[in-house]
């Protein structure tokens, strides 16, 4: 008889856990994967990344019908409505055809899928809805939550004050919004409501949005949103809230000590980062304590401190990306299978899905800056003969690259497909190219990834359409 029931256990279906099962199945592994969820791809595909890119998507449609963008092409509208409901319907529709789709690919790789909550009793033994389970290699990928915030309770069956889960549900367009936190959450789902026709306020504590993103990316952030109609109280921190009824009045401060003032609305989201899921996994049983951010290390293997036990996705430190949580999924089951799985921490994307997108890759200018001479080539998307053409001028494309060796060490774009424009950086960056070796890549025309190219020109002050 086995020693173990399974070779691999994963605790967590999200975008590393499911990944990391389907990688350690295909490698020959006998694997189960524990989700309490009653579906699988955890965040990302039932609150996430892909129910926020339904409705952004949609959105988008609509401004798109009213702003008079189509009629500037020729397209002729009757009058346009949204309908809240039937944007819903396709959203979850969406969610459930990937859902679904990854219990189909775990009964095509004979994964086991334990439905409930998973605990440790020991390093090799989980218990799930009152059964345990051995396993040689157990793999941490429980993801994150919502940060709360003090004084302001989400409740989103209430609708008044609500987490991203909440903001992703509403049935009809609030009045006014207010949106505390100006990352990531908070543009793509405050953008979703400001488009179907919400006014929005967006309260962020710190002078600048996105933080973590290059400094001129972060100020024209500022400038393209307020241009939309989103008011930016920046610099401003949100001490409580009160609901009465159907509204919420909160009171805010500035940052740095002053007066308070209120503000009312209809629908108030709190979108102030997320932390990781150990709650309730029995870490204590097997003498593992997260860090102080709540985040279990591993090394760059994803080992924990604990023998045969790993770590990936959210719930260990690094950006809260899917993309980096699945490349981590593969990286640890090739690991336990005696492979050598790497993923490179200091090339991952990051994309906020507005209009226009926000991407970067690689080092800030300041990060960069820190280390040593930088040169820096920038390329308004203003010059770009197709962005220019589809009306689409805003934006830039931002390469910083090491004075000396001309090594790229950042990629920074602002375009309507900043998302899809920055994996050719990302490849560049993977393969030590420098500016040079981006110049001299023929692009094809007319599209917006030349401006990419033309931003690598410029590092040596050498662009040809500006
Ligand atoms: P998760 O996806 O959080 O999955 C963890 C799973 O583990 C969950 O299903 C949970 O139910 C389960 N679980 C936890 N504890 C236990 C337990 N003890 N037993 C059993 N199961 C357990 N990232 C992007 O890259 N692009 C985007 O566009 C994007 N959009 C986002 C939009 C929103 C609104 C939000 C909230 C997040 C978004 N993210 C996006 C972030 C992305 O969703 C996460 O980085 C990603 O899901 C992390 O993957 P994970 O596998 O580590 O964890
Ligand atoms: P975030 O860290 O991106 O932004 C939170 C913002 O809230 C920060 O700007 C912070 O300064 C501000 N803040 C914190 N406390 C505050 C307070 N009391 N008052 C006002 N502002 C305050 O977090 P998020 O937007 O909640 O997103 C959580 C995670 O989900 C992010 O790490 C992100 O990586 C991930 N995510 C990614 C995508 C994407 O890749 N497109 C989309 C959504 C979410």
């Amino acid at each position: 008889m086995a020693e173990f029931d399974y070779d691999v256990l994963v605790i967590g279906a999200g975008p590393g856990g499911y990944v990391a099962a389907i990688r350690a199945a295909q490698l020959g592994l006998k694997t189960a994967c524990v989700e309490s969820r009653a579906t699988l791809g955890g965040t990302c595909l039932n609150v996430g990344c892909i129910p926020s890119k339904a409705l952004l998507h949609g959105s988008e449609l609509f401004e798109e019908a009213h702003d008079g963008t189509l009629a500037k092409f020729g397209v002729k509208t009757g009058k346009v409505e949204i309908d809240v409901a039937a944007l819903q319907a396709e959203k979850a529709g969406a969610v459930k055809g990937l859902t679904g789709g990854i219990e189909f690919l775990f009964k095509k790789n004979k994964i086991d899928w334990l439905k409930g909550l998973g605990t440790f009793k020991d390093a090799h033994t989980v218990e799930v809805a009152g059964k345990a389970y051995t396993a040689k290699n157990v793999v941490i990928a429980t993801g994150s939550s919502v940060t709360p915030l003090p004084g302001v309770d989400v409740d989103n069956d209430k609708g008044v004050i609500v987490d991203s889960t909440g903001a992703l549900a509403l049935p009809a367009v609030p009045k006014k919004m207010v949106v505390i936190g100006g990352g990531v959450i908070g543009l793509e789902l405050g953008s979703v409501w400001r488009r179907l026709g919400a006014d929005v306020t967006v309260v962020e504590f710190l002078d600048q949005l996105l933080p973590g993103m290059d400094g001129d990316v972060r100020k024209e952030a500022a400038r393209i949103f307020k241009k939309q109609g989103m008011e930016l109280k920046l610099g401003t921190k949100v001490t409580g809230a009160t609901v009465k009824g159907k509204k919420a009045t909160l009171t805010l401060e500035p940052a740095a000590g002053g007066d308070a003032e209120t503000l009312e609305a209809d629908c108030v989201l709190v979108a102030i980062g997320r932390r990781p899921n150990t709650e309730g996994l029995g870490l204590e049983n097997i003498g593992l304590e997260p860090n102080q951010r709540g985040q279990i290390e591993t090394g760059h293997d994803f080992r924990t401190r604990v023998d045969g036990v790993w770590a990936i996705g959210d719930v260990i430190p690094g950006p809260m990306l899917a993309h980096k949580a699945e490349d981590e999924g593969i990286a640890v089951a090739e690991n336990i299978a005696g492979q050598i799985g790497i993923v490179n921490h200091a090339v991952i994307p990051s994309v906020v899905y507005t209009t226009p997108e926000f991407a970067g890759v690689g080092l800030t200018e300041e990060a960069a800056k820190e280390r040593g001479p930088v040169k820096v080539g920038k390329f308004p998307m203003m010059a770009n003969s197709r962005a220019k053409t589809n009306g689409e001028p805003e934006g830039f494309v931002k390469i910083i690259a090491d004075a000396e060796t001309d090594r790229v060490l950042g990629v920074w774009a602002i375009a309507s497909v900043a998302g899809t424009m920055i994996a050719q950086a990302a490849q560049a960056m993977e393969f030590g190219a420098l500016s040079e070796d981006i110049a001299y890549t023929c692009h094809a025309h007319p599209t917006h990834s030349e401006a990419i190219k033309e931003a690598a020109m410029a590092v040596r002050g050498k662009p040809i359409h500006i």
